[in-house]
Protein backbone atom coordinates (compact mmCIF):
# COMPACT_ATOMS: atom_id res chain seq x y z
CA UNK A 1 0.00 0.00 0.00
CA UNK A 2 0.98 3.17 -0.83
CA UNK A 3 1.77 5.97 2.27
CA UNK A 4 -0.72 8.32 1.32
CA UNK A 5 -3.44 5.63 1.28
CA UNK A 6 -2.12 4.25 4.73
CA UNK A 7 -2.81 7.85 6.01
CA UNK A 8 -6.72 7.95 4.07
CA UNK A 9 -7.02 4.59 5.65
CA UNK A 10 -6.15 6.08 8.94
CA UNK A 11 -7.77 8.77 9.10
CA UNK A 12 -10.97 7.13 8.68
CA UNK A 13 -10.42 5.21 11.44
CA UNK A 14 -10.04 8.18 13.52
CA UNK A 15 -12.82 9.96 12.40
CA UNK A 16 -14.79 7.02 12.60
CA UNK A 17 -13.96 7.28 16.94
CA UNK A 18 -15.28 10.96 16.50
CA UNK A 19 -11.92 12.66 16.69
CA UNK A 20 -12.17 15.78 15.81
CA UNK A 21 -8.65 16.32 14.13
CA UNK A 22 -8.53 12.89 12.20
CA UNK A 23 -7.39 14.36 9.11
CA UNK A 24 -4.27 16.22 11.00
CA UNK A 25 -3.60 13.40 13.33
CA UNK A 26 -3.42 10.95 11.33
CA UNK A 27 -0.70 12.34 9.04
CA UNK A 28 1.07 13.42 12.36
CA UNK A 29 1.07 10.18 13.34
CA UNK A 30 2.66 8.42 9.64
CA UNK A 31 5.47 11.23 10.04
CA UNK A 32 5.71 9.90 13.53
CA UNK A 33 5.97 6.17 12.15
CA UNK A 34 8.31 7.39 9.36
CA UNK A 35 10.69 9.41 11.00
CA UNK A 36 10.11 12.48 8.40
CA UNK A 37 8.61 16.05 9.11
CA UNK A 38 5.83 16.45 6.65
CA UNK A 39 7.11 18.44 3.55
CA UNK A 40 9.54 14.82 3.61
CA UNK A 41 6.23 12.75 4.02
CA UNK A 42 4.54 15.19 1.21
CA UNK A 43 7.66 14.22 -1.34
CA UNK A 44 7.42 10.62 -0.07
CA UNK A 45 3.69 10.04 -0.35
CA UNK A 46 3.60 7.68 -3.00
CA UNK A 47 6.11 5.49 -2.11
CA UNK A 48 5.40 2.05 -0.82
CA UNK A 49 4.87 1.77 3.06
CA UNK A 50 7.60 -0.50 4.25
CA UNK A 51 6.18 -3.60 6.23
CA UNK A 52 7.86 -1.89 9.94
CA UNK A 53 6.11 1.56 8.95
CA UNK A 54 2.72 0.02 8.58
CA UNK A 55 3.36 -2.16 11.84
CA UNK A 56 4.07 0.96 14.00
CA UNK A 57 1.65 3.68 11.95
CA UNK A 58 -1.36 0.49 13.04
CA UNK A 59 0.28 0.72 16.86
CA UNK A 60 0.40 4.36 16.63
CA UNK A 61 -3.52 4.51 15.30
CA UNK A 62 -4.84 2.28 17.90
CA UNK A 63 -3.55 3.93 20.30
CA UNK A 64 -4.74 7.09 18.93
CA UNK A 65 -8.51 5.24 18.72
CA UNK A 66 -8.32 4.72 22.30
CA UNK A 67 -8.07 8.63 22.86
CA UNK A 68 -4.51 8.50 23.93
CA UNK A 69 -3.26 11.65 23.36
CA UNK A 70 -1.10 12.46 20.18
CA UNK A 71 2.18 13.86 21.68
CA UNK A 72 1.72 10.97 24.17
CA UNK A 73 2.32 8.52 21.87
CA UNK A 74 4.59 10.42 19.57
CA UNK A 75 6.44 11.12 22.77
CA UNK A 76 7.28 15.24 22.50
CA UNK A 77 5.82 18.26 21.86
CA UNK A 78 6.75 22.24 21.03
CA UNK A 79 6.72 24.68 23.08
CA UNK A 80 8.05 28.17 22.41
CA UNK A 81 9.90 26.47 19.08
CA UNK A 82 11.98 23.98 21.39
CA UNK A 83 11.18 20.52 21.83
CA UNK A 84 9.67 18.57 24.94
CA UNK A 85 9.63 15.27 25.74
CA UNK A 86 6.18 14.33 27.37
CA UNK A 87 4.55 11.38 28.22
CA UNK A 88 2.17 10.14 31.17
CA UNK A 89 4.07 11.63 33.72
CA UNK A 90 3.68 15.33 32.85
CA UNK A 91 0.94 17.68 31.74
CA UNK A 92 1.22 18.50 27.69
CA UNK A 93 2.44 21.79 27.34
CA UNK A 94 -0.36 23.87 26.00
CA UNK A 95 0.33 26.61 23.54
CA UNK A 96 -1.83 28.75 25.75
CA UNK A 97 1.14 28.96 28.16
CA UNK A 98 3.61 31.00 25.62
CA UNK A 99 1.80 33.93 26.51
CA UNK A 100 3.08 33.47 30.19
CA UNK A 101 6.44 33.12 28.98
CA UNK A 102 6.50 35.80 26.56
CA UNK A 103 5.42 38.17 28.36
CA UNK A 104 8.13 37.38 31.10
CA UNK A 105 10.72 37.37 28.35
CA UNK A 106 9.41 40.66 27.23
CA UNK A 107 9.28 42.38 31.04
CA UNK A 108 12.89 41.52 32.00
CA UNK A 109 15.70 41.52 29.16
CA UNK A 110 18.67 41.73 31.97
CA UNK A 111 19.60 38.16 32.38
CA UNK A 112 21.14 38.96 35.70
CA UNK A 113 17.82 37.65 37.27
CA UNK A 114 16.38 34.92 39.62
CA UNK A 115 13.67 33.41 38.98
CA UNK A 116 11.46 30.59 40.45
CA UNK A 117 8.87 27.97 38.56
CA UNK A 118 5.90 26.24 40.82
CA UNK A 119 4.63 23.24 39.67
CA UNK A 120 7.20 22.61 36.53
CA UNK A 121 6.02 19.62 35.19
CA UNK A 122 7.49 19.06 31.91
CA UNK A 123 9.90 21.76 32.86
CA UNK A 124 8.46 23.84 29.52
CA UNK A 125 8.03 27.28 31.40
CA UNK A 126 11.32 27.05 33.34
CA UNK A 127 13.48 25.32 30.80
CA UNK A 128 12.55 28.11 28.00
CA UNK A 129 12.63 30.66 30.37
CA UNK A 130 16.29 29.86 31.11
CA UNK A 131 17.32 29.16 27.53
CA UNK A 132 15.41 31.82 26.00
CA UNK A 133 15.80 34.65 28.79
CA UNK A 134 19.48 33.37 29.62
CA UNK A 135 18.39 34.19 33.43
CA UNK A 136 21.31 33.65 36.50
CA UNK A 137 19.54 31.33 38.50
CA UNK A 138 16.55 29.32 37.96
CA UNK A 139 14.68 27.16 40.56
CA UNK A 140 11.68 24.95 39.70
CA UNK A 141 10.14 23.22 41.69
CA UNK A 142 7.18 19.92 41.97
CA UNK A 143 5.72 17.64 43.97
CA UNK A 144 5.60 14.87 41.37
CA UNK A 145 9.49 13.02 41.24
CA UNK A 146 9.12 10.96 38.14
CA UNK A 147 7.80 14.71 36.40
CA UNK A 148 11.08 16.41 37.39
CA UNK A 149 13.04 13.10 36.24
CA UNK A 150 11.85 14.33 32.70
CA UNK A 151 12.11 17.92 33.24
CA UNK A 152 15.68 17.28 33.69
CA UNK A 153 15.79 15.04 30.86
CA UNK A 154 14.03 18.18 28.79
CA UNK A 155 16.69 20.35 30.13
CA UNK A 156 19.13 18.15 28.38
CA UNK A 157 17.46 17.56 25.60
CA UNK A 158 17.03 21.12 24.32
CA UNK A 159 20.37 22.08 25.19
CA UNK A 160 22.24 19.20 23.38
CA UNK A 161 20.32 20.48 20.56
CA UNK A 162 21.16 23.95 21.20
CA UNK A 163 24.89 23.13 21.67
CA UNK A 164 24.65 21.54 18.69
CA UNK A 165 23.08 24.31 16.63
CA UNK A 166 25.25 26.99 18.24
CA UNK A 167 28.47 25.06 17.50
CA UNK A 168 27.94 24.88 13.99
CA UNK A 169 26.85 28.69 14.00
CA UNK A 170 29.08 30.55 16.47
CA UNK A 171 31.55 28.23 17.99
CA UNK A 172 32.61 27.62 21.35
CA UNK A 173 31.28 30.66 23.06
CA UNK A 174 27.64 29.70 22.46
CA UNK A 175 28.60 26.17 23.56
CA UNK A 176 29.87 27.61 26.86
CA UNK A 177 26.72 29.79 27.31
CA UNK A 178 24.73 26.64 27.23
CA UNK A 179 26.81 24.97 29.70
CA UNK A 180 26.70 27.50 32.19
CA UNK A 181 22.57 27.51 32.00
CA UNK A 182 22.90 23.77 32.70
CA UNK A 183 24.52 24.61 36.31
CA UNK A 184 22.33 27.83 36.67
CA UNK A 185 18.65 25.62 36.87
CA UNK A 186 17.91 23.73 40.14
CA UNK A 187 15.26 20.90 39.64
CA UNK A 188 13.53 20.11 43.25
CA UNK A 189 10.28 17.72 44.58
CA UNK A 190 8.42 18.84 47.01
CA UNK A 191 4.79 20.51 47.70
CA UNK A 192 4.58 23.92 46.33
CA UNK A 193 7.24 26.34 48.62
CA UNK A 194 8.23 23.44 50.50
CA UNK A 195 11.70 22.88 49.25
CA UNK A 196 12.67 26.73 47.96
CA UNK A 197 14.41 27.86 51.12
CA UNK A 198 16.89 24.93 50.78
CA UNK A 199 16.83 25.68 47.10
CA UNK A 200 17.58 28.85 47.50
CA UNK A 201 20.52 28.64 50.17
CA UNK A 202 21.97 26.10 47.78
CA UNK A 203 21.68 28.77 45.02
CA UNK A 204 22.91 31.60 46.72
CA UNK A 205 19.54 33.48 45.87
CA UNK A 206 18.36 36.08 48.73
CA UNK A 207 14.82 36.69 47.02
CA UNK A 208 13.63 35.96 43.78
CA UNK A 209 13.34 39.00 41.19
CA UNK A 210 10.39 36.66 39.27
CA UNK A 211 7.97 34.13 40.47
CA UNK A 212 5.91 31.81 37.51
CA UNK A 213 3.78 29.38 37.63
CA UNK A 214 0.94 27.33 35.96
CA UNK A 215 -0.93 25.34 38.69
CA UNK A 216 -3.56 22.99 38.12
CA UNK A 217 -6.51 24.94 38.50
CA UNK A 218 -9.35 22.75 36.79
CA UNK A 219 -12.25 22.38 39.53
CA UNK A 220 -13.77 19.38 40.80
CA UNK A 221 -17.27 19.61 38.72
CA UNK A 222 -14.88 20.57 35.21
CA UNK A 223 -12.87 17.62 35.65
CA UNK A 224 -15.80 15.41 34.88
CA UNK A 225 -16.37 17.61 32.00
CA UNK A 226 -12.86 17.21 30.54
CA UNK A 227 -12.30 15.86 26.96
CA UNK A 228 -11.37 11.96 27.41
CA UNK A 229 -7.75 12.57 25.87
CA UNK A 230 -7.53 14.54 29.01
CA UNK A 231 -9.80 13.07 31.46
CA UNK A 232 -8.42 9.20 31.19
CA UNK A 233 -4.78 10.57 30.33
CA UNK A 234 -3.04 13.39 31.82
CA UNK A 235 -1.80 13.15 35.49
CA UNK A 236 -5.02 14.18 37.83
CA UNK A 237 -2.75 15.86 40.08
CA UNK A 238 -1.74 18.67 37.59
CA UNK A 239 -5.11 18.96 36.95
CA UNK A 240 -7.06 19.01 39.55
CA UNK A 241 -7.41 22.63 41.56
CA UNK A 242 -10.26 21.65 44.21
CA UNK A 243 -13.82 22.35 44.49
CA UNK A 244 -12.99 25.78 43.09
CA UNK A 245 -10.06 25.43 41.38
CA UNK A 246 -8.20 27.94 43.22
CA UNK A 247 -6.56 26.25 45.92
CA UNK A 248 -2.62 27.03 44.45
CA UNK A 249 -3.59 30.76 43.96
CA UNK A 250 -4.68 30.90 47.28
CA UNK A 251 -1.58 29.67 48.51
CA UNK A 252 0.80 31.67 46.55
CA UNK A 253 -0.89 34.80 46.86
CA UNK A 254 -0.53 34.16 50.83
CA UNK A 255 2.92 32.53 50.72
CA UNK A 256 4.80 34.24 47.21
CA UNK A 257 5.91 37.82 48.94
CA UNK A 258 8.18 36.36 51.44
CA UNK A 259 10.18 34.75 48.89
CA UNK A 260 10.47 37.38 46.37
CA UNK A 261 12.19 41.33 46.42
CA UNK A 262 10.18 44.55 46.83
CA UNK A 263 9.22 44.91 43.53
CA UNK A 264 9.42 41.48 41.91
CA UNK A 265 7.03 40.28 39.81
CA UNK A 266 4.85 37.42 40.04
CA UNK A 267 2.91 35.68 36.80
CA UNK A 268 0.64 33.15 36.93
CA UNK A 269 -1.79 31.38 34.00
CA UNK A 270 -5.31 30.99 35.04
CA UNK A 271 -8.28 29.67 33.60
CA UNK A 272 -10.51 31.89 31.26
CA UNK A 273 -12.79 32.48 34.33
CA UNK A 274 -10.73 33.27 37.06
CA UNK A 275 -9.01 36.56 36.06
CA UNK A 276 -11.08 38.57 38.99
CA UNK A 277 -10.94 36.33 41.76
CA UNK A 278 -7.15 35.65 41.17
CA UNK A 279 -6.58 39.39 41.32
CA UNK A 280 -8.56 39.67 44.74
CA UNK A 281 -6.68 37.42 46.23
CA UNK A 282 -3.28 39.04 45.17
CA UNK A 283 -4.46 42.32 46.22
CA UNK A 284 -5.49 41.29 49.40
CA UNK A 285 -2.27 39.62 50.35
CA UNK A 286 -0.34 42.71 49.58
CA UNK A 287 0.63 42.79 45.39
CA UNK A 288 0.24 45.88 44.03
CA UNK A 289 -0.16 46.53 40.10
CA UNK A 290 -2.37 43.76 38.80
CA UNK A 291 -3.25 43.01 35.59
CA UNK A 292 -5.01 40.59 34.00
CA UNK A 293 -3.93 39.75 30.33
CA UNK A 294 -5.02 37.69 27.16
CA UNK A 295 -4.11 35.06 24.68
CA UNK A 296 -4.99 34.73 20.97
CA UNK A 297 -8.70 33.78 21.23
CA UNK A 298 -9.34 36.64 23.53
CA UNK A 299 -9.55 35.10 26.83
CA UNK A 300 -7.85 35.76 30.03
CA UNK A 301 -4.79 33.55 30.62
CA UNK A 302 -2.34 35.44 32.61
CA UNK A 303 -2.41 37.50 36.34
CA UNK A 304 0.91 39.77 36.76
CA UNK A 305 1.33 41.64 39.88
CA UNK A 306 4.31 43.32 41.59
CA UNK A 307 4.96 42.19 45.30
CA UNK A 308 4.83 45.34 47.61
CA UNK A 309 6.85 46.66 50.17
N1 LIG B 1 4.06 24.15 34.36
C1 LIG B 1 3.76 23.06 33.49
C2 LIG B 1 3.13 23.57 32.19
O1 LIG B 1 2.79 24.69 32.08
C3 LIG B 1 2.84 22.04 34.17
C4 LIG B 1 1.56 22.62 34.64
C5 LIG B 1 0.78 21.64 35.50
O2 LIG B 1 1.19 20.49 35.69
N2 LIG B 1 -0.31 22.10 36.01
O3 LIG B 1 2.98 22.85 31.24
Amino acid sequence: MRLRELCQEGRRRLEACGIEEAELDSRLLLCGALHMDTGAYLAHMEDDALPEVTALYERYLSERERRRPLQYILGYTEFMGLRFRVDERVLIPRQDTELLCELVLSEHKDRDCSLLDLCTGSGAIAVSLALLGGYSRVTATDISEPALELARENLRLDLEERDLKAASRTGADSVSATACIRQNISFVCGDLFGPVREAMRAQGIEAYDIIVSNPPYISEQELEELEPEVRLFEPRNALWGSEDGLIFYRRIASEAGSYMRAGGRLYLEIGFDQGREVSELLRKHGFINVSVHRDYSGHDRVVSAEAGL
